[in-house]
């Protein structure tokens, strides 16, 4: 089976800098910046191209800023969407 190539999205002006989503990549394709965003927070951001789409990170950002891809012969669509966080939550998965 080929091996599944994935991207992340972070919405890195938003990030809190907890790193949680570093400590829960299986691939350490992330890494926080050295550069603070405009709330004084250092930011998640990928660093390696060796993500497989696994949305490990954006299912514990607590912020629900990252937004998972993954590649495939078909059009590039998110397979990892989460929102409202500060009211009722919505999780989109495509885990096929
Ligand atoms: S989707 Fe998985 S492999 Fe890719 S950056 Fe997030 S936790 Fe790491
Ligand atoms: S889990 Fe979210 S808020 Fe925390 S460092 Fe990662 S992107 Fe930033």
């Amino acid at each position: 089976m080929a091996k599944i190539r994935g991207h992340v999205s972070i919405k890195i002006e938003n990030c809190k800098g907890c790193e949680l989503c570093i400590e829960e990549c299986p691939q350490h394709s992330l890494e926080m910046s050295l550069k603070i965003n405009q709330n004084g927070y250092h930011y998640a951001v990928l660093v390696e191209d060796n993500c497989t789409g696994c949305i490990n990170c954006a299912l514990v950002c607590p912020e629900a800023i990252i937004t998972v891809y993954r590649e495939s012969k078909k059009k590039k669509e998110p397979v990892a969407v989460i929102s409202n966080v500060t009211e009722n939550i919505k999780i989109s998965l495509d885990i096929n």
